[in-house]
């Protein structure tokens, strides 16, 4: 048996599908954008380190900077500037701040903190040297960093020349030069450690973008797929179908038995009801048009068809049929027997007659019968059947007492003729009554 498909189920599986691919729809963009903020988080953390490994490079060449020029020339504001740097602005010190949010703990950060460590440890040989300038100078109102440093014995004894030179050997020799380059590295180191760290962060979000990509082109593939497949089902399973049962309704047929089940199950209840109802009007007609008793047409089908033989083209003779002494035979049988005879009758003439002939009760025991493509010349076909109903008639069986027929014709193509043809028919019935009954006249 083949499988129909329902609507309903349809419906709640597209529901189904659509709303577990909303939520595959909603967790993939949640994913999304958490790892949208965590590269984000990534890229602001890198530019932060890098702000603070360049401050904290800035301070400390600043602070040589500003060492040195002081050594060399003596100007008091180079001091200043020196002490400014390491007790006000300190960069180095913020730098190392706002890196200890992202990163402590971190190798990153230790690194940092190593470099500021040995930043901290050069910052003694620039005392020393800074102290010497000022002894040289006579500086008053030094920084109490350096009002706090004894200069050694043997130092004291230099020459201010001395002095001076032996403060500018101290922050440009060898000794001095090589921690300056511990602390780059300790920075560079730093930074490629931060660098590192933020391409595999990169480098992670980037996997987990193209595998959201792909996951999302499936969704959507399945999506489309779903929908086409909807708009293919519904056209096939109710569209088509419907477009059917209307061309069915205006034309006025069974619907076919197509498409969805609910669908089927509808139009095989329609097809009942239409087949009753045809059945229905199909027996209304039959009995607006017979008679009920013998089934023979009545006598307003009987009027129809002779107003439309009366205007029509065709030959054909009308032949007017009455049941001789039928009120005596009622009387002395009974009506039921009566009854019995006419269907007799009706019975005989259908057989007599040819099946496109209209045999018809007009009256209690009155019969017409329209006998078409009929010319006069044709008479004696006439003759011989209504003398062979007559004889069938004539003969008694068991219930049915013999009777006979008294029969008048006229033609359609009959001469002289009168006012109707019925009048014409009915007058050659009453010649046969008026002369003998059982038989047959023509106009
Ligand atoms: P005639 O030879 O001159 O025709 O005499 P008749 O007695 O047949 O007279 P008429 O044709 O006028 O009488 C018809 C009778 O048919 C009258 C009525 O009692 C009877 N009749 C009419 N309808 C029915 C019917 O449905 N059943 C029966 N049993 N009798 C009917
Ligand atoms: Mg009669």
């Amino acid at each position: 048996m083949k499988r129909k498909i329902k609507i309903q189920s349809i419906s709640a599986w597209s529901i189904g599908i659509a709303l577990i691919l909303t939520v595959v729809f909603v967790v993939i963009l949640h994913y999304g954008k958490n790892e949208v903020k965590r590269f984000e988080d990534a890229t602001d953390q890198y530019i932060v380190c890098e702000n603070a490994a360049r401050q904290l490079q800035d301070g400390s060449d600043y602070l040589t900077e500003q060492v040195r020029l002081y050594a060399m020339t003596g100007e008091r504001n180079y001091l200043d500037q020196y002490f400014e740097e390491a007790d006000v602005t300190k960069r180095r010190e913020q730098a190392l701040e706002s890196l200890k949010k992202y990163f402590d703990k971190t190798e990153a950060f230790q690194s940092l903190q190593q470099a500021m460590e040995d930043s901290k440890e050069l910052m003694l040989t620039e005392y020393h040297s800074l102290k010497l300038v000022a002894t040289v100078m006579g500086e008053k109102d030094i920084p109490a960093e350096l009002e706090q440093l004894d200069l050694p014995e043997e130092e004291k004894q230099l020459s201010q020349k001395e002095k001076l030179e032996k403060a500018q050997k101290l922050v440009s020799n060898n000794e001095y030069r090589n921690k300056r380059g511990t602390i780059m590295r300790e920075v560079s180191g730093c930074l490629d450690q931060l660098l590192e760290k933020t391409k595999n962060r990169q480098q992670r979000a980037n996997t987990i973008f193209s595998d959201m990509y792909l996951k999302l082109e499936i969704a959507i593939m399945i999506l489309v797929i779903l929908l086409l497949s909807i708009c293919i089902i519904v056209r096939k399973l109710i569209v088509v179908p419907l477009v059917y049962y209307n061309k069915s309704i205006m034309e006025g047929e069974i619907f076919p038995v197509i498409g969805a089940a609910e669908l089927q199950k509808w139009a095989e209840t329609y097809n009942k009801v239409f087949k009753e109802n045809e059945e229905t009007q199909r027996l209304i007609r039959r009995q607006a048009e017979h008679d009920a008793m013998t089934d023979a047409l009545n006598r307003r089908s009987f009027e129809k068809l002779l107003h439309m033989y009366e205007n029509g083209d065709t030959p054909y003779a009308l032949i007017l049929i009455d049941v001789d002494t039928f009120k005596t035979v009622n009387d002395m049988y009974g009506h039921a027997v009566g009854d019995e005879i006419l269907k007799k009758v009706t019975g005989l003439l259908k057989k007599a007659f040819r099946s496109i002939d209209h045999v018809c009760r007009i009256g209690g025991d009155e019969f017409a019968i329209i006998m078409v493509e009929m010319t006069s010349d044709l008479k004696y076909t006439i003759e011989e059947k209504i003398k062979a109903v007559n004889e069938e008639l004539g003969t008694e069986n068991e219930n049915i007492p013999a009777v006979s027929l008294s029969v008048g014709v006229a033609f359609s193509d009959r001469e002289n003729s009168g006012e109707s043809i019925f009048k014409d028919a009915d007058k050659a019935l009453y010649y046969v009554k008026e002369n003998g009954r059982n038989g047959c006249k023509f106009y």
